[in-house]
């Protein structure tokens, strides 16, 4: 297989045949594309759905048995190719090289855990009114599953999504974001080798202005997982009502972490700059905004600060604390958002622009903004960079109403000692996923993940124990004595 070839469509890997190019470059060092080719044209995005169309019913009804060894086989894969991975992903995203060891052993242990929903996936037995009559639901495979996923975790998200779909005996289409598709590549060149069968799994690397609508309007399209921005989020899932599918869809963020005055301050600013500039920002859970009780203000904006002042910042081959941006168009959003912020009256205490010494790649220093006041562009939109704003507050209530006022509901966090407090912030705090005296980022696979408001369809949730509803329909059986 040459590196032009990345579209792999009812077990053939093949050339792209749209006019786009897909150029993949280094973040750290972009001058040269470490990858250029043409992307998927639609025609060959909609010869991937008929490739799983006809595919599907073989693959649902393989034995559950089969579905769940075939993936742990892939998990097997991906260890005895973690460094080679891991090595692949930090080139083309950028994050530092023991982030990227850590998500790919995550892929595995995804593989190896939601492989094993091919055999938990689980009816019920539900007592009848009639005794002649045994009542029970079974679930059945959507079919169809076109699986649309972003740059900034690009083996874990395809990771979770894949072994779902598949373990409930779903054929999947993949397209991965244009700016991460090697890593992509190389997990379905292991699916294929673990045995995965030709047209059960398909992969279509192209832009998804080109390739976006084959995948999620085809009529053999039965459900679509996605993970993005609100915006492509919402397009996707109007489209999807429209033809009454189900679609998932995990969008952006604006997190709070709320620091009350009974807090330990140094585990709480630790979280913060871990939560803010981890990963670059670049996640869907960063944490954005500190709320801190103005008593505390200036003890944990000064701890804050110094720890942010103190990250490293550089090629994530280096392993430093922080990387840089995926790509300049990040790069740029980044620091017009800290203009925007100048300009709107907030205080400026650390970074705020490129660090010097790290070359001509996409680093953003990680920067750290007071005064911010809730109505400001910086407190309310979704940077997705290394930028935290400091937003002071009264009290509790306040707190809560601030880190509710934004349209996003994707996770939140609390530092205090006070259990009244935390329960009284977890009620109310409008967020999919509410942390107590920890970061706003990180998600364990076996609990299950997901937004509400703008940062989710709020359908069932991904990963945790039920991340198979989403997948399955639910049939409800009558069976009765002739
Ligand atoms: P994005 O621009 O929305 O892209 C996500 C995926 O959708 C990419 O594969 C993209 O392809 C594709 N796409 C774009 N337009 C499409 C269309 N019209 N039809 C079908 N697919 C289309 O998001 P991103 O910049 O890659 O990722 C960053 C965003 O993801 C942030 O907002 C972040 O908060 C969010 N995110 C959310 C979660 C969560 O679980 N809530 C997790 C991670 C990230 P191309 O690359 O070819 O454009």
């Amino acid at each position: 297989m040459t590196e032009t070839t990345y579209q792999y469509i009812d077990g053939e890997w093949i050339e792209g045949e749209s006019d786009d190019t897909i150029s993949v470059r280094d973040p750290a060092d972009p001058a040269d594309p470490i990858a250029s080719f043409p992307g998927a044209s639609s025609a060959q995005a909609a010869a991937a759905v008929r490739a799983a169309g006809n595919a599907s019913d073989a693959w649902a009804e393989t034995p559950p048995g089969e579905r769940d060894r075939a993936l742990h086989d892939v998990a097997d894969r991906i260890e005895d190719n973690h460094e080679s991975l891991a090595e692949t992903l930090t080139a083309e995203e950028g994050k530092p090289i023991s982030s990227s060891r850590g998500e790919v052993a995550r892929a595995a242990e995804i593989f190896r855990f939601f492989g094993g929903d091919a055999r938990r996936t689980t009816g019920t037995t539900i007592p009848s009114d009639d005794p002649g009559t045994f009542t029970y639901t079974v679930r059945e495979p959507l079919g169809v599953v076109t699986l649309l996923t972003p740059w900034n975790f690009p083996i874990a998200t395809p990771s979770w999504k894949l072994a779902t779909a598949l373990a409930t005996g779903n054929a999947v289409v993949l397209k991965p974001s244009s700016e991460t598709p090697t890593i992509a590549r190389r997990l379905v060149e292991l699916l294929e080798a673990a045995g995965v069968p030709d047209g059960a799994v398909n992969l279509v690397v192209g832009a998804g202005s080109t390739v976006g609508d084959a995948l999620t309007t085809d009529e053999r399209v039965d459900g679509i997982s996605f993970t993005g921005s609100t915006g492509t989020g919402q397009h996707i899932a109007e489209a999807a009502a429209s033809r009454g599918i189900p679609i998932q869809a995990e969008m952006g963020g604006k997190n709070p972490q709320v620091v009350l005055p009974d807090a330990d301050i140094d585990a709480a600013a630790a979280d913060a700059v871990a939560g803010a500039c981890g990963g670059t920002g670049q996640a869907c859970t960063a944490t954005s905004r500190l709320l801190v009780h103005e008593e505390i203000a200036e003890e944990v904006t000064a701890a804050v600060v110094d720890r942010t002042e103190s990250l490293s910042v550089g090629p994530g081959a280096e392993d430093p604390d922080m990387g840089p941006a995926v790509s300049a168009e990040e790069l740029e959003s980044n620091l017009q958002y800290i203009e925007i912020a100048e300009d709107e009256g907030a205080t400026l205490l650390t970074g705020g622009g490129k660090p010097g010494g790290v070359g001509s790649g996409y680093f953003v220093e990680p920067t750290v903004f007071a005064d911010v006041e809730p109505g400001m562009r910086i407190a309310h939109e979704e940077v997705f960079g290394p930028v935290l704003s400091i937003i002071e507050v009264s009290d509790l209530d306040e707190a809560i109403d601030v880190a509710n006022s934004v349209e996003y509901g994707l996770s939140a966090s609390v530092f205090t000692s006070d259990m009244a407090a935390a329960r009284e912030f977890t009620n109310r705090i409008e967020a999919g996923v509410v942390k107590v005296n920890g970061t706003t980022t990180g998600s364990q696979i076996q609990l299950p993940f997901g937004g509400m408001k703008a940062s989710s369809t709020e359908r069932q949730k991904e990963m945790g124990q039920r991340a198979y509803e989403f997948y399955t329909h639910e049939k409800v059986v009558y069976r009765s004595d002739p």
